[in-house]
């Protein structure tokens, strides 16, 4: 058996045009373009690449990008100055702040300035409160871009049996507050768990997102189990996931690959966060079920 490669990138694609779509009737009957802002503190170079094809998505989906980039000396206060600025600003229906922000800013209490509906990261408490609740939040992207893959694969995901390793607020948590919600049976794996490999090896469905080469090794799976693999791991060989890919293709029923799997989901989940944001701060209707 060889896995089925779980396109990303081409649904990562379909995903932003959809967006473009549904932007462009938002600007007609809100009488301005969605907006995004993105703030930018220092000079990391990963950081600046990531912002500017922020940028160049929210352009590209007909949206209104407003970039702040701010020196590394910035002060605390001044930072938070910026995002109230942005939490006042009718034009701005997102905001995100770039981490990791440089080690004399604290990032919690950046995050928590964030006003929660525009908070297009899914990073507020107040919005892993309403997801852990079932309330209708802003879901953080990349646990969301993975559950549209998932879907798109399996169909209904209830009874399921998953597994997330890792448990990051950024990514594990909410993908396993994502997949209960689902109503599939989940497992919550970290560095502490007891025989991962046996956990492994009862899941239909597996998210890696532990941040370690090619660490779950196809071995380890259930035959025809669906792999999500998160991780982003520069490598001598190149850029590789956290499941040891060229394994998993003879066991697994389908996987995606890195990249080309979960990564291009994460940005157009951001386009996606904004629009829903959009809709509500302007009080039209959008059904958020269909993106
Ligand atoms: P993190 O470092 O915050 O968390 C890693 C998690 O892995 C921790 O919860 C830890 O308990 C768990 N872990 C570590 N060693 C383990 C072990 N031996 N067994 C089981 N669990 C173990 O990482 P993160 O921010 O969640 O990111 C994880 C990976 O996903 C990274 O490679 C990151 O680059 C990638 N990532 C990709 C995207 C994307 O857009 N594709 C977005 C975010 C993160």
């Amino acid at each position: 058996m060889t896995a089925r490669i779980i396109d990303g990138k081409a649904f990562a694609a379909t995903l932003r045009e959809k967006v473009a779509t549904h932007a462009a009737a938002f600007a007609a009957r809100a009488g301005r373009p969605a907006g995004l802002a993105v703030v930018l503190v220092g000079e990391d170079a990963a950081s600046a690449v990531y912002v500017r094809s922020k940028g160049k998505a929210t352009h590209a989906a007909g949206m209104a990008g407003f970039e702040h980039r701010l020196s590394a000396d910035v002060s605390q206060d001044e930072l938070i100055a910026l995002v109230e600025a942005l939490n006042a600003d009718p034009a701005v229906d997102g905001i995100l702040v770039q981490l990791p922000l440089p080690a004399h800013l604290d990032t919690d209490a950046v995050l928590l300035a964030i006003d929660p509906d525009k908070d297009v990261d899914g990073f507020h408490p107040v919005n892993a409160g309403r997801l852990a609740t079932g309330l209708p939040g802003m879901v953080p992207c990349t646990p969301y871009g993975c559950l549209l893959l998932l879907r798109d694969v399996l169909g209904d995901l209830s009874g399921k049996d998953a597994v997330v390793i890792g448990r990051s607020t950024i990514v594990g948590k909410p993908m396993a507050a994502l997949l209960t919600a689902e109503s599939c049976t989940v497992t919550l794996a970290h560095s502490r768990t007891k025989d991962l490999m046996g956990h492994v090896g009862r899941a239909d469905i597996v998210v890696a997102a532990v941040g370690r080469a090619n660490f779950v090794k196809g071995e380890w799976l259930k035959p025809g189990a669906t792999v999500i693999d998160v991780g982003i791991n520069r490598t001598a060989d190149g850029l590789v996931g956290d499941v040891d890919y060229a394994g998993a293709l003879s066991v697994a029923g389908a996987i995606t690959p890195v990249p080309g799997g979960v990564g291009p989901m994460t940005i157009a989940c951001l386009l996606r966060n904004t629009l829903v944001a959009a809709h509500r701060r302007a009080g039209l209707p959008f059904d958020d079920a269909t993106l």
